[in-house]
């Protein structure tokens, strides 16, 4: 029996919606008590200036911007990586 590895821990940049390696954890920004992971400065100094923009908060979906964050990533990815830089 091998042993079956079921997570694999990707954070994703919500600004350009790459995946951040958790090694790679250079660029980070805190907002509503939740760490948010950046490929580059320059998203998480886009985020950072305006992180209502990125939760698409004129939405009234019940399921809310997380929701509507894997959505869009699935979108945008078709289920590959991709990258910004
Ligand atoms: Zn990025």
């Amino acid at each position: 029996m091998g042993k079956i590895t079921t997570t694999k821990h990707l954070f994703l940049d919500p600004v350009c919606f790459m995946e951040v390696a958790p090694d790679k954890r250079d660029f980070t920004f805190t907002y509503k008590m939740r760490t948010y992971y950046f490929c580059a400065e320059s998203c998480r100094k886009a985020f950072e200036k305006n992180p209502e923009k990125y939760f698409g908060s004129k939405s009234s979906k019940p399921k809310g911007w997380w929701g509507r964050y894997l959505e869009r990533l699935n979108r945008i990815t078709g289920g590959r990586s991709q990258k910004c830089h």
